[in-house]
């Protein structure tokens, strides 16, 4: 089963298994070539005959329904051909989806809005590329939402996003990332603002319901969310609020039966509630693992992955920017302004005085011109990472994918710190 040699490996999968492989080792590359019959990786098609290069911390499952011959090359830290898996099952859920669909089409209605959930490492953001793959292979177009702030599957961490998925993922980068829709969250669990969290639930609903009204395309295709892996207590009421605010049809529960019955229990009976085995593929992280992945992603915001990217590095004076971060101390009750929630001062915008604790932090680049807008409610155009602090220019340096001069909009500051190691 594991394997610590360089070498090329040929598998011959049989119909309905799949080929399970990871490459752990800094710099090793592994190249997966499909040499005949018919395979796919999370729901996309491989090509006969190109190659897919996959680097450090990829764990990939091939999957053929007709059987097929792989071939990969480079040194592989586990490899093995797996029999029993999920995808009929997978498979049954996109045929529920389709059907409804169908339906939609004809009385031109909407399409299925499915919710994935359960715990964490159980397959979530993997089951929602399968059924957004399927679905554009059928010719939809799906919007995909991610509300899973700690990794920010569509931007990156500490925010929340939807997209119109118009083509397959791609193998090895996932889903392309034009035009999302991104708002800011700025910390990496909704633990850390749940009223905040809501407020962008039920925001990124509204924007999303606007789009399905405007493009019929989309609205018959339907909406496909994953969420967090915090279930338990007050995460739990975050699922509920969410599946309330996007007006789910269906939420699909992996692993977890006590989630299920909850589910089961607290959805209005219009609500399917479907549960749903985790693959014996998904791997489990750690803590470190989950860091690793969360770097990664800003990493390729601002570097790209396979198509490099070259950002820029500039400084803005103390005084020119228009810094802001979402969410004040809470106060208790009595000393609030009459007519105030105590919550409300979670979703307040704070002035930020700009010095050496922006160290490393991501700014959101708000489309908001100024703080009189509805800035925390307004989508952000993208990210920059303040690389340096000098307290005697009163400058600070930022890592920008666009050059000079730094939008004259709102800066939002983000909890979550990128160290730049280029
Ligand atoms: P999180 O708790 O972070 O939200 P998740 O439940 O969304 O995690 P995924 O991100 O879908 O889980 O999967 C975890 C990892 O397992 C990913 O790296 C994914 O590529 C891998 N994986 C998923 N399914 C398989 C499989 N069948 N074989 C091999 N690897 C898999």
């Amino acid at each position: 089963m594991t394997d610590e040699k360089a070498q090329t490996q040929e598998f011959k999968l049989d119909p309905d298994c799949e080929l399970r492989f990871e490459v752990e080792s800094k710099n090793e590359k592994v190249t997966l070539e499909l040499k005949s019959g018919l395979a796919e990786v999370f729901g996309t098609e491989l090509v006969k005959g190109k190659k897919y290069e996959f680097i450090a911390g990829a764990k990939v499952a091939v999957f053929t329904w007709q059987g097929c011959t792989v071939e990969l090359v480079g040194k592989t830290d586990v490899s093995y051909v797996a029999k029993e898996t999920p995808m009929g099952l997978y498979l049954n859920c996109h045929a529920a989806m389709e059907r409804l669909r169908e339906a939609a089409e004809k009385e031109d209605t909407r399409g299925p809005i499915t919710m994935v959930v359960g715990p964490c490492d159980v397959g979530k953001s993997t089951l929602c590329r399968l059924l957004l793959n399927y679905a554009v292979r059928m010719g939809r177009r799906p919007i995909f939402v991610d509300l899973d702030v700690g990794q920010g599957h569509i931007a990156i961490p500490g925010t929340v996003g939807a997209l119109l998925v118009e083509r397959p993922s791609n193998v090895v980068d996932g889903f392309s990332q034009q035009a999302p829709l991104v708002f800011h969250f700025g910390h990496k669990s909704p633990q850390a603002n749940v009223a905040l969290y809501n407020l962008l639930v039920t925001r990124l609903a509204e924007v999303c319901s606007d789009r399905l009204q405007a493009n019929k395309k989309a609205r018959v295709s339907g909406i496909v969310i994953n969420t967090c892996g915090w279930v338990k207590g007050d995460g739990y009421k975050l699922l509920t609020h969410a599946a309330q605010a996007f007006e789910v049809d269906a939420i699909l529960v992996l692993d977890q039966e006590r989630l299920y019955n909850e589910l089961v229990r607290d959805m209005p009976d219009f609500v399917k509630v479907v549960f749903l085995p985790k693959s014996g593929g998904v791997v489990e992280r750690s803590q470190a693992q989950r860091t690793e992945a969360r770097d990664q992603g800003v990493r390729e915001y601002f570097y790209g992955s396979r198509t490099p990217l070259y950002p820029h590095s500039f400084e803005v004076k103390w005084s020119e920017a228009r810094l802001y971060k979402i969410g004040a101390p809470v106060l208790p009750a009595s000393c609030m302004p009459l007519g105030m929630k105590a919550e409300d001062n979670l979703t307040k915008l704070v002035a930020v005085t700009p010095g050496p604790n922006l160290l490393h932090h991501l700014l959101s680049v708000s489309f908001a011109d100024s703080p009189e807008d509805d800035v925390v409610q307004t989508n952000v155009a993208g990210f920059v990472c303040v690389t340096n602090v000098d307290v005697d220019r009163q400058t600070f340096t930022v890592l920008s994918p666009q050059p000079r001069p730094l939008p004259n909009t709102v800066l939002l500051l983000s909890d979550i710190q990128f160290m730049d190691s280029h």
